[in-house]
């Protein structure tokens, strides 16, 4: 099966961040409206499960990387752009987005001159060999809401599978130690940790081949994701469940249009 969403808009090409959440049609519920829809169908079914990704879902990453950034323009590698390290003095944790590439613009750095090209290049490689990494991994903040929420789900019956990109070997045990930190569901026979077994693997492939074994755990109520390509994966493979966009941050990976998603930006009930 193709990981693509049933939206009767094949013949469309996929699209990256903004014209994908401009072109989706979501359904007209507000935040408040589908956390609750998705703890009323929990409460009714039997052997729900809820699926819920780590990053930018569950989990605000900006800290992580405000800390790695901060960390490179303090080093040695940095010294050699000078102008880029003075605007890092001014470098604050609402600077950070998707990418470094991202967060270096919102700072006013110009990647196409020749110092902006070379501490991008510098800043990424600092960044990427430690954003993956569990001493890193401390510094992430649940979003408001989310640990509750969680937490009601699982008290409701859910079956939580949690199911991240993050890979074992580098990256289970700072995970396993937020989870518990937090106070997200966990240890019981109810709550899985679902990660990829190598680094090297797709995101993409790893979700898709991890979600196809729902099956044999009950029935899929509710799928909560920021990745655009994940979320219309997940509707391609269960569409009776609900499948939540949460519209945080995102990577601009194309993703194919979809219909009848739901969206929210964080946990919080009003
Ligand atoms: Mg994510």
């Amino acid at each position: 099966m193709e990981w693509e969403c049933l939206s009767g808009t094949d013949s469309q090409a996929p699209l990256s961040r903004e014209a994908w959440s401009k072109a989706c049609r979501f359904h007209p519920l507000s935040q408040d409206q589908v956390l609750h829809e998705v703890k009323n169908k929990v409460s009714l079914a039997g052997r729900p499960i809820v699926l819920l990704d780590l990053d930018s879902t569950l989990y605000q990453v900006e800290p992580r990387s405000y800390q790695i950034l901060k960390e490179w323009a303090r080093s040695s590698e940095s010294q050699a752009f000078p102008k880029v390290q003075g605007a890092f003095h001014r470098f604050l944790e609402s600077h950070v987005g998707y990418s470094v590439q991202d967060t270096l613009s919102q700072l006013g750095i110009e990647l196409n001159h020749p110092e902006g090209a070379g501490s991008y290049q510098s800043s990424k490689q600092f960044w990427s060999d430690r954003f993956f990494h569990n001493e890193w991994l401390k510094w992430d903040r649940p979003y408001p809401g989310a640990v509750q929420y969680v937490q009601a789900l699982h008290g409701l019956g859910a079956q939580l599978v949690y199911l991240t990109g993050r890979d074992e070997e580098r990256m289970r045990e700072g995970t396993v130690a937020n989870l518990a930190r937090d106070g997200f569901p966990w240890g019981h026979s109810s709550t899985q940790l679902w990660m990829k077994p190598s680094k090297i693997m797709n995101d993409l492939v790893f979700k898709k081949n991890a979600a196809e074994r729902l099956h044999s755990l009950g029935v899929l109520i509710a799928s909560f994701e920021n990745e655009p390509h994940n979320v219309a994966g997940l509707q391609n493979l269960y569409p009776e469940a609900m499948h939540v966009w949460m519209d945080t941050l995102c990577s601009d990976h194309p993703a194919p249009i979809c219909q009848g998603l739901y969206r929210i930006q964080s946990f919080e009930l009003f």
